[in-house]
């Protein structure tokens, strides 16, 4: 934990600096807003929430919202003293589809001022701060990826649903327009300047894009987006969810990152129009700092058991997997790790729906800016289809098999554990690690099966 000056301020936030934070009560009365979901996110991604009334929400704005840290997922004991959720004004949102409701991140403090270190929002804000310092703005781009199940969340919630190739499908997508076109309303409303929305690779997959914005507005949407996506889902009697691998033969739940690097002064830092990818030199160095990085960056991109039954897959019903199986880079190409899909960017494709949102973006920040910082290489690119040709590429480092691979990966990391804190990064290795050996405590169909006559 660390020192922080100003303990009932609040942690600023880089993305959004206005000198008066937006008072919460005076926005409530002008909106007609009756409670507040003063929310955190915890190291497993789930998001915690007090209800707040419009009454109370002055003295929240000021002292934050109590919580009993240990009863969420943060390295904390039950003898520690109250965590206060700091409300970050500048990300309330007024609920599209109820408007007596609204959500705001908040960021994690301990009782006496202390900030809460290995909180990811507290994570993030540190990354976007250092970038700052670098005369640098991380601009990031989700697309996430989603399916609609039965409520029991063992069938796709549609059962007409079962083209081989189902991707775009229109007629499938007719059948849920209810659901995706509300979701997409709400997006328009909320001026996050949604663009498409898609039937995706597998039968009930769906993807909605929105335009991209600084890291912390990205994680703060993305954390939104599936809040929301859950909600409206379950209104219309059906289960969404971002599983990375749901349903084993089809597409799992992928989550690409596209990132862009911008100078203080409003030009891309990522743009060359002389490269033939549009990329500049600074690209190629943080795209060097995601490859040096790759296989620790794993943990934080595809941090569950399930998670490893969507990388290094088998090919799907569909054709292929769409998700990368090694540490490899390409242009316009979508069976690589590294996408560089046009001038000024790249598309990282190795996160999945389990990401959490927070910190999937400070990794990608920690290992692409001390890529900036020692210009690191990203070496040869590689124009060949992987998923079939793969197996010619020999010197590309495979991605982690499984979740106790990818946590060894990750502590092993001295330099990205490090950038993320090492604070962050001792709760998460030993959050993780107990997961996994839950995971391991668990007698499995596929063990009788194979074992009981042996
Ligand atoms: P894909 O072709 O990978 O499926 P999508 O259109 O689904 O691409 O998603 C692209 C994402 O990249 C969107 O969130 C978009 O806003 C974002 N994006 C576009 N340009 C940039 C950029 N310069 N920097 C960061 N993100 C970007
Ligand atoms: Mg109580
Ligand atoms: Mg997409
Ligand atoms: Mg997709
Ligand atoms: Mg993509």
């Amino acid at each position: 934990v660390q020192n922080r000056d100003k303990p009932r301020q609040g942690i600023s936030t880089p993305h959004r600096q206005t000198t008066e934070p937006l008072d919460l009560a005076a926005y409530a009365r002008d909106r007609g807003i009756k409670h507040f979901m003063v929310s955190f996110t915890d190291l497993f991604g789930s998001q915690r929430a007090k209800l707040v009334p419009a009454e109370g929400i002055a003295e929240m704005q000021a002292g934050g919202a109590g919580f009993a840290g240990f009863a969420t997922w943060l390295d904390l004991t039950p003898a520690h003293p109250d965590m206060l959720g700091i409300p970050d004004a500048s990300s309330v949102i007024q609920l599209p589809w109820k408007k007596e409701v609204a959500w705001v991140a908040s960021n994690c403090v301990m009782s006496g001022g202390i900030e809460l270190e290995q909180a990811p929002r507290n994570v993030l804000t540190r990354l976007c701060r250092e970038a700052a310092d670098m005369g640098l703005t991380v601009k990031t781009g989700v697309e996430p990826e989603f399916f609609l199940m039965t409520p029991d969340g063992l069938a796709i919630g549609d059962p007409a649903d079962t083209a081989t190739k189902p991707c775009y499908d229109q007629q499938a997508m007719f059948r849920r327009l209810d659901v995706i076109a509300e979701i997409s309303d709400y997006m328009l409303e909320l001026g996050w300047e949604p663009y498409q929305s898609d039937h995706e690779d597998a039968n009930g997959q769906w993807e909605m894009n929105w335009k991209y914005d600084n890291a912390l507005a990205t994680a703060d949407k993305h954390s939104f987006f599936k809040f929301m996506t859950k909600a409206i889902a379950e209104k219309h009697g059906l289960r969404a969810t971002f599983m990375p691998k749901p349903i084993m033969g089809l597409t799992g739940n992928g989550c690409h990152l596209h990132i862009s690097v911008w100078n203080a002064d409003g030009t891309n830092a990522f743009a060359d129009d002389h490269d033939e990818l549009g990329l500049s030199r600074q690209g190629y160095h943080f795209v060097g700092g995601i490859m040096k990085h790759a296989s620790a960056l794993a943990l934080l991109s595809c941090p569950t058991v399930n998670s490893y039954k969507r990388i290094n897959a088998p090919r799907t019903t569909s054709g292929a997997t769409w998700a990368p199986n090694s540490v490899t880079w390409t242009g316009n190409n979508r069976t690589h790790m590294v996408r560089v899909p046009g001038p000024g960017r790249f598309e990282f494709r190795l996160p999945d729906g389990a990401a959490n949102p927070y910190l999937v973006q400070a990794a990608i920040m920690a290992a692409g800016l001390s890529g900036l910082r020692s210009k690191a290489d990203p070496g040869p690119r590689s124009d060949i289809d992987m998923y079939a040709e793969g197996h010619t590429i020999t010197d590309a480092p495979k991605l982690p098999l499984n979740l106790l691979d990818a946590i060894r990966a990750f502590d092993e990391d001295e330099g990205l554990k490090t950038a993320l804190g090492e604070e962050f990064a001792t709760a998460y290795v030993k959050l993780k690690t107990r997961e996994w050996n839950n995971y391991c405590a668990h007698l499995s169909q596929w063990e009788r099966d194979n074992t009981l006559d042996i």
